[in-house]
């Protein structure tokens, strides 16, 4: 099946075949770019989508990654049947299926949507070469708001402070969404499809996943509902109840836009109608929101200029720099047993729902590089293995920033105290209460720092330091000193 040169059709016409469109991180109907143009065409469409876990650099799907997208294809599949068509699934190379899809379907077009990591980028421009003249192949921009080769600094250069890149792309609105196609023509055939279930996604021995399904619903539909219950209850205070991780109060569009079961442009402009619609929304709330999702676009505007995010330091002062390898520290962190209660709440809800809030996020996050000393890569991994919304962009980015390596417009050996942070964000303790429950019955005052307690009030909560919840892994002061004397030496 592997071919390098372009597949030539017999049947093909340029104006009348088939097109494939190719469908990534794009899983949806509304406001597909894609999809909706080759729709318009009235031309027999092919959607395909390629499991690749083979090309060069593409990064492997993290665990909760393959069991999201198990139940998005499943909701996917179902929704194209709905208009009539059919998904294709094929597992291998990308380049290798979407040349096989081309030349078994007599194609004489491929669509498909932006990606922006160097790796895939690589991948795309390969099949477009190796299409050559044979079958056109359009590309169009649905995932970010702003494509990051369209903004700019005055000197020509990319943003790499967030503020005056957000100033910019304020200068224009985004584009309208654009509606789901009423039908897709059928090709003669279509052709030869994995069955989902051989792709393996979902986790058996052990299935780790109970905990996710309760959370979570994947799919378009369900990306909708839960945008309109946010606009409905949640947007008019979103300013203030982004900041609460012990409440269901932000958007929660976060897998949905990894997967692009949702576009950001629908976002962007439902919640502006929201907005104008009631009058009850303050500014700040709409800003705030609309300003979250363009750090999702800084990300990848970063992502996009700078390259092997993932790996190097962006801030090249790091390169040197001498972080800790401790296995026992790292497991303990990413088991929620560091003593820490706001670390472990954060932690332990990464692991039982995928997703963790995003105060928790820098919070764990900071404690990892910084009183820990663990190299951030360490967690940006363990994250990207756990989060459903495991992001290649916005997680590489925003763990950089955290360890200190990232675009950062604050001085990176800023330190996060745990116990400052649990008390302010998560006062009365019921966050940590839902994730960490050995802590259930220590009364508020105590709960953030439990090994302060005096020995009778650990008593009355049923907590033995040591064996029903560790002790702290670190002194928060000893480890910020520790950390502050490693910064000397990249402070240059
Ligand atoms: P809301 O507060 O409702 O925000 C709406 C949307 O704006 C989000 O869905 C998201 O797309 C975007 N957004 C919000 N905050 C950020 C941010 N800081 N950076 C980029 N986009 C943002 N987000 C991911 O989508 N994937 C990741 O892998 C990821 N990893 C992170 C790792 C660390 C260490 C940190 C500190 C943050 C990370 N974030 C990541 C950003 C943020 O934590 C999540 O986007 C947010 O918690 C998702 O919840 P929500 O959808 O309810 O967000």
């Amino acid at each position: 099946m592997a071919r390098s040169k372009a597949p030539k059709s017999e049947t093909a016409d340029q104006e009348t075949g088939p097109i494939v469109v190719w469908l990534r991180d794009d899983l949806r109907l509304d406001d597909n770019p894609a999809l909706a143009l080759a729709a318009e065409t009235n031309r027999p469409i092919v959607p395909l989508v390629v499991l690749d876990e083979e090309s060069d650099g593409v990064r492997a799907l993290g665990g909760a990654h393959k069991w999201w997208l198990h139940h998005s294809l499943e909701s996917f599949a179902s929704s194209l049947r709905g208009k009539g068509s059919r998904l294709t699934l094929r597992r291998g190379k990308a380049k290798d299926q979407v040349l096989d899809v081309i030349e078994k379907t007599g194609a004489s077009a491929l669509f498909f949507n932006r990606r922006y990591d160097q790796a895939s980028r690589a991948v795309d421009d390969a099949i477009g070469e190796a299409l050559g003249d044979q079958v056109s192949v359009e590309r169009f921009t649905a995932n970010l708001l702003h494509d990051p080769e369209n903004v700019e600094t005055t000197s020509g250069g990319y943003y790499k402070v967030f503020t005056p890149f957000w100033r910019k792309v304020s200068e224009s609105g985004p584009r309208d969404p654009i509606d789901p196609p009423d039908g897709l023509k059928q090709p003669d055939t279509f052709p030869q499809s994995d069955d989902l279930e051989d792709w393996e996604l979902l986790p058996t021995k052990p299935d780790w996943s109970g905990g996710i399904a309760d959370f979570w619903t994947p799919g378009e539909k369900a990306a909708h509902d839960r945008f309109e219950t946010f606009c409905d209850d949640l947007l008019s205070d979103y300013h203030k109840g982004r900041e609460r991780p012990y409440a269901d109060d932000t958007s929660r569009m976060s897998p949905y836009l990894r997967w692009g079961e949702i576009s950001p442009y629908r976002l962007w402009h439902t919640a502006q109608a929201y907005a104008n619609r009631r009058k009850t929304v303050p500014d700040e709330a709409i800003r705030t929101f609309l300003q979250e999702l363009v750090w999702r676009d800084f990300n990848y505007h970063l992502l996009f200029h700078f390259g092997p995010l993932a790996d190097k330091n962006f801030n090249d002062r790091f390169d040197n720099f001498s972080w800790r390898s401790s296995k026992k520290d790292l497991k303990a962190w990413q088991n929620g047993l560091t003593g820490y209660p706001i670390v472990d709440a954060g932690m332990r809800q990464l692991w039982k729902t995928g997703w963790m809030h995003n105060r928790v996020r820098m919070i764990v996050g900071s404690f990892l590089t910084k009183d820990l000393l663990i190299d951030w890569r360490d967690g940006e991994r363990w994250f990207w293995d756990t989060l459903v919304d495991g992001d290649i962009a916005s997680n590489t980015a925003q763990w950089q920033w955290i360890g200190g390596a990232g675009a950062d417009a604050q001085p990176f050996f800023r330190i996060f105290n745990p116990i400052t942070q649990s008390e302010r964000f998560d006062k009365n303790g019921a966050y940590i209460r839902q994730f960490v429950p050995e802590l259930k019955e220590m009364p508020d005052k105590h709960i953030h720092a439990p090994w302060k307690a005096d020995k009778d009030v650990l008593e009355k909560a049923g907590v033995k330091l040591g064996e029903t919840y560790p002790e702290p892994l670190v002194d928060h002061s000893e480890a910020r000193d520790r950390a502050l004397s490693a910064y000397d030496e990249v402070k240059g």
